[in-house]
């Protein structure tokens, strides 16, 4: 079918989407732009630094119902404007982290093996290497599952801990391309209890590689 106006001959296939599908923040739902004012404002990073077993862990955002939608939209929606907010606040925590730590390369915490296939894409990883590449920093996904864990956002402190607890180990195949001396900066959506980052760290420093410090989007306080 073909709508017909009065200048052009045909509408274009992008204003007849915004027709059929007015858009929305994907922040608070409203319609109009795709993130709003309001929203915009509780995603504008800071800095958020916390500690955990000695390593430094740099964050920009609060974690709110607001930040949780943004995070969802770009995870499991794939809007790209979605993570674009997640690279610009990743950037942010990645550049005052760089002010205090020296440089390394970008390490993403791995996604569930059904969590890419659901999604058609390994979302962590693609904004890793895209921020990665705006930065002329290496990026290498160094980590793999050995076995099945649970989705963590359903556990409690404790049980994330045992969930994940050595769960991550270095990919194999990708020992021969790391140096003698390896030092990196790992990357994650989000801090809740510590307990991915810490996992990650113990599966490449008992291979010898040095985590120099992580870097999250997202802080949330910690869980009981
Ligand atoms: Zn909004």
């Amino acid at each position: 079918m073909l709508l017909i106006c009065h200048h052009d001959s045909v509408l274009k296939p992008h204003s007849l989407t915004e027709i059929l599908f007015p858009s929305r923040c994907f922040g608070c739902r409203a319609l109009g732009p795709n993130i709003c004012s309001q929203c915009r404002v509780l995603w504008n990073p800071h800095l958020y630094r916390s500690t955990l077993d000695s390593m430094h862990v740099y964050s920009a955002v609060l974690y709110s119902p607001v930040a949780k939608r943004i995070i969802l939209s770009a995870k499991e929606n794939g809007i790209k404007s979605a993570d674009d907010l997640i690279i610009n606040a990743l950037s942010h925590s990645l550049h005052l982290l760089l002010r205090d730590f020296e440089l390394g390369i970008l390490v993403p915490a791995p996604s569930r093996k059904s969590s890419n296939r659901k999604r058609g894409r390994d979302f962590l990883s693609e904004i890793t290497h895209a921020i990665a590449k705006s930065e002329s920093l290496d990026c290498m996904d160094l980590l793999v599952h050995t076995r099945k864990i649970k989705d963590q956002s359903e556990l409690n402190a404790h049980e994330r801990s045992t969930n994940i607890y050595q769960a991550l180990a270095i990919d194999r195949n990708k020992l021969p391309a790391l140096g003698v001396e390896t030092d990196v900066i790992l990357v994650d959506d989000l801090i809740t209890t510590g307990a991915t980052l810490l996992e990650a760290r113990r599966a490449l420093e008992v291979r010898g590689i040095r985590v120099i410090a992580a870097i999250t989007a997202c802080l949330s306080p910690p869980l009981r």
